[in-house]
């Protein structure tokens, strides 16, 4: 099941829910209470525990909260150390600070960027009394001299398997080596509950320590009597029906994960700048992030590579920060980590990427990097983000009409110019007397929208921002009369690449024109679509209580394609929203969202 729109940014992360999902979750919400409170916990459990091989498993608020009583449960405390990799999410070290104890960061493998036996024996002093080690985006730690050293300083082992689900060591699953091991079910991680995590152990005992911590020190015996201050971790089991849907699919899941990943090598291994994730031998990566780190030799910034890709359409994240290089943690710096963490870029890597988006980032990446790598500038591409970039930096004020020109669109009206379209920019975004157009015209035409919202000068201003200037896929035109006056707008919006379709952002009609002008206005931006960015086809959406409009579509050669009911609804802050009504419509509702295609 899909849930972007074609309008979204290749997003970085993002979860695969399929009918299964849907049909455990509802059951959960109608049924999974009173006797049967606890039953999808309990299978979510069951199944964990069968796929890691690890006998005792307890489903979590959190993989941090599982951490934490891992620690808790094995008695780390102040004055103790805990031996941390340099780069983590924060998680990892802020578990060890939760008991008082203090994380020691120790470098990790340049290749894996995980830690390893090596890097974390230089970290053991008198005082360490753990070592965790974090499968970093799916890369198995090298287990097997960890837990040798582990044993030979009577050190436990508590991995942090937050990002490695289905990931393996010599065959046996990740999550099984250590005394304690953590998962996360996080939003963005490869299976997901939301927020979730799940403890496991190995041994009987520190479980059932870890099990009484983690539910406020129940007495087991003596129903609401507690003996100690405890922790509340459990996790719901509306969470779990989720969760347990997910861990049946996770073969599923990680398949796709590595699929992403083998889709990235095929179109960027060859480039020798840049490092990509790695598989050691002995190891099965679940590449739960595809990534990669510049190399030296690139002399763009990890952040401009970023911004670059952000211009078109690619969103990514940062390899984690170093943590020494975070105020609470000042200590001695690890170079591998510092490397990576301050080089390494996460790439979209989300279960519903496909091979076109992966084609699409690696040969913008390729077109970014080959820039820096000759150190010259190589031609935009053509089209939308081009065109965006051009006019914003030809045109940096809204009066500046002599560069404004270059980019308006004449309104012709039988051989004579009766109006024009000027490129809404970041100038207009900033004048404070456009801006009280805008919102007056929001203000008129407030009924034609889904949201019915209070509209003032702060929201339209911070509107512009956001949903024009910010969002790469949509670009707004003035519509201009032949005496100069703003007389609405008009734009492209949700501009697919790749099947060259977009939406006319809907027409607003700010003083009432006559003369055909939106009609002419309409034409125009289509017209210019094509030709200047290759767009083929044209569609719109209009609430249906919005005639106007909806003759000025039909006039304009849009057919209705679809029609969705409506209902009203109002939100917790009191607005009201026209929201879809999904099937459970039993009369004609008041309103429709309709579409319309450009025949
Ligand atoms: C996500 C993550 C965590 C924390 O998981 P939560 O469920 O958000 O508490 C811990 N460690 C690593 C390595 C993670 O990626």
């Amino acid at each position: 099941m899909g849930l972007k729109t074609t309008s979204d940014m290749i997003l970085t992360a993002g979860p695969s829910i399929t009918d299964r999902e849907m049909a455990y979750t509802q059951d959960a919400a109608l049924n999974g209470w009173n006797r049967h409170h606890s039953d999808y916990i309990a299978r979510f459990q069951n199944k964990m525990s069968q796929f890691i091989g690890v006998p005792h498993t307890m489903a979590t608020s959190s993989c941090t909260g599982a951490m934490h009583l891992a620690l808790s449960a094995l008695g780390i405390k102040a004055g103790d150390e805990v031996i941390v990799p340099e780069i983590t999410w924060v998680a990892t070290a802020s578990a060890v600070c939760y008991t008082g104890a203090k994380p020691v960061f120790c470098d990790v493998d340049p290749q894996s960027w995980t830690a390893t036996a090596d890097t974390i024996a230089r970290c053991i002093t008198p005082r360490t009394k753990a070592i965790m080690p974090v499968h970093l985006y799916g890369h198995p730690c090298l287990m097997a001299p960890i837990m040798e050293l582990a044993a030979k300083h009577n050190l436990v082992v508590v991995e942090d398997a937050a990002q490695s689900v289905g990931g393996e060591y010599r065959g046996k699953k990740t999550g099984s080596f250590g005394v304690f091991a953590a998962f996360s079910f996080q939003g963005a991680k490869a299976l997901v509950t939301g927020e979730g995590g799940m403890l496991l152990a190995n041994d009987a005992e520190l479980f059932a320590r870890a099990q009484i911590l983690g539910d406020h020190g129940r007495d087991l015996h003596k129903a609401l009597f507690n003996n100690e201050i405890g922790y509340k971790y459990k996790m719901s089991n509306l969470q779990a029906s989720l969760g347990l849907a997910q861990i049946e699919r996770v073969d599923d899941i990680v398949a796709r994960k590595r699929q992403i990943f083998a889709w990235y090598k095929e179109r960027l291994g060859d480039i020798e700048e840049i490092a990509l994730n790695a598989e050691l031998p002995e190891c099965k990566n679940i590449y739960w992030m595809s990534s990669l780190v510049l190399g030296t030799k690139i002399s763009l910034s990890r952040d401009e590579v970023m911004a670059e890709l952000k211009k078109r359409m690619v969103d990514t994240r940062p390899m984690f920060y170093p943590l020494s290089s975070m105020p609470m943690f000042e200590q001695q710096k690890n170079p591998a980590a510092y490397h990576a963490g301050l080089r390494g870029i996460n790439l979209p890597s989300g279960h519903e990427r496909t091979e076109e988006e992966v084609d699409y980032i690696c040969a913008h990446l390729r077109e970014v990097l080959g820039k820096s790598l000759k150190n010259s500038k190589t031609a935009v591409p053509s089209g939308w983000l081009a065109y965006r970039d051009e006019v914003a930096a030809t045109i940096s004020d809204a009066k500046e009409t002599a560069n404004q020109k270059r980019y308006t669109l004449p309104l012709m009206d039988k051989g004579k110019q009766v109006g024009q379209l000027i490129p809404f920019t970041q100038a207009h975004a900033t004048d404070d007397a456009v801006i009280r157009l805008l919102a007056k015209w929001r203000d008129q035409s407030q009924d034609a929208f889904p949201g019915q919202f209070k509209v003032t000068f702060e929201g339209t201003k911070g509107w512009a921002q956001r949903q024009l200037m910010q969002l790469p896929d949509r670009m707004l035109f003035l519509i201009v009369d032949d005496k100069q006056n703003m007389i609405g707008h008009i734009g492209l919006f949700r501009f697919d690449f790749k099947k060259r379709f977009c939406e006319i952002d809907n027409v607003v009609r700010g003083e009432d024109a006559g003369k055909g002008l939106m009609t002419l206005a309409t034409n125009a931006l289509m017209q210019w679509g094509r030709d200047a960015l290759h767009v083929k086809d044209f569609y719109l959406r209009v609430m249906s209580n919005n005639t106007r409009a909806l003759n000025l579509y039909e006039r304009t050669g849009f057919s209705e394609i679809l029609r969705v009911p409506l209902v009203l609804l109002k939100n917790a802050d009191g607005s009201l929203s026209w929201v879809s009504a999904g099937h459970h419509v039993y009369e004609a509702p008041e309103r429709y969202f309709v579409t319309m295609k450009k025949i």
